[in-house]
């Protein structure tokens, strides 16, 4: 059961310098539930094809599938739709800095309609899932990078996505920060159902909790398969 195809995908930017090709035929399908790595060296293309997995980037030739349609075939106000099923994270957290972590986590549930007392108890459950349940008060400068980025992963999946995009999202925290970002991540794969994608340049964090992985490599997927066979020793 794919939840996400990737098809032919070619993305180019057209630069003063000339053409550059970001993508080029990238072929690869995520399966919903598993946790997904795609690694790579800084500028093969990762963060490409992540804007055009949630369509922020329009792709030159290719498509996506979201579960079976065509996002390129959607109308905007579908394409809408489906970015909202998928949370997001990254390396910088991308909190709002003037809002407290409880106000932070409710601001994608306001942004859907969702009423204040109810985004916030919603909020606080979140919380205590990502194990911050005492802090909902503080700001995000008052916080350690581990606890910003398991705000922000409350934060990404308040509004129940179906996938978690997270974008270097350990490439700014210490290794024992790491494993324990991971092991959260694990947690709501295995405990929420989430399908997890993990966009990184570091192996051991593939090795760590990917299930399969595909390795792009000057804008091509150089190899894809399950992370034990792909790493294992010949
Ligand atoms: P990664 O995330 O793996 O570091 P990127 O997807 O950011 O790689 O970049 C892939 C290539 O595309 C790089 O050569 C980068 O310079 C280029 N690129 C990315 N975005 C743009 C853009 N908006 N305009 C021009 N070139 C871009
Ligand atoms: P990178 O440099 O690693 O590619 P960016 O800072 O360019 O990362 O962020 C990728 C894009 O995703 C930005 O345009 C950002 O505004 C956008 N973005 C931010 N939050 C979300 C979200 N919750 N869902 C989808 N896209 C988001």
């Amino acid at each position: 059961d794919e939840i996400i195809r990737i098809s032919h995908l070619v993305k180019e930017f057209k630069t003063a310098g000339g053409t550059v090709h970001a993508l080029d035929d990238v072929n690869l399908s995520i399966r919903r539930g598993e946790i997904y790595g795609i690694i790579g060296l800084s500028g093969a293309g990762k963060s490409t094809l992540v804007r055009c997995i949630n369509y922020l980037e329009r792709p030159t030739s290719g498509d996506v599938f979201f579960e079976g349609q065509s996002l390129s075939e959607m109308k905007e106000r579908e394409r809408r739709e489906v970015r909202r099923s998928m949370g997001m994270i990254f390396q910088q957290f991308n909190l709002l800095e003037q809002r407290t972590v409880l106000r932070n986590i409710c601001f994608p549930l306001e942004l859907i309609g969702v009423r204040r007392t109810e985004a916030e108890a919603r909020a606080r459950q979140l919380l205590t899932l990502v194990g911050l349940a005492n802090r909902e008060k503080a700001y995000p400068s008052q916080l350690s990078g581990g606890q910003k980025q398991r705000v922000a992963i409350a934060r990404a999946i308040a509004s129940e996505p179906k996938l978690l995009l997270c974008d270097e999202a350990t490439s700014a925290l210490d290794p024992n920060t790491t494993e324990s970002i991971l092991g959260l991540l694990r947690d709501i794969n295995r405990n929420l159902g989430i399908t997890v994608v993990i966009i990184t340049h570091q192996m051991s964090v593939i090795e760590s909790i990917c299930d399969r992985v595909a390795i792009i490599d000057q804008s091509r997927i150089a190899e894809e398969g399950e992370v034990q066979r792909i790493f294992s020793a010949p």
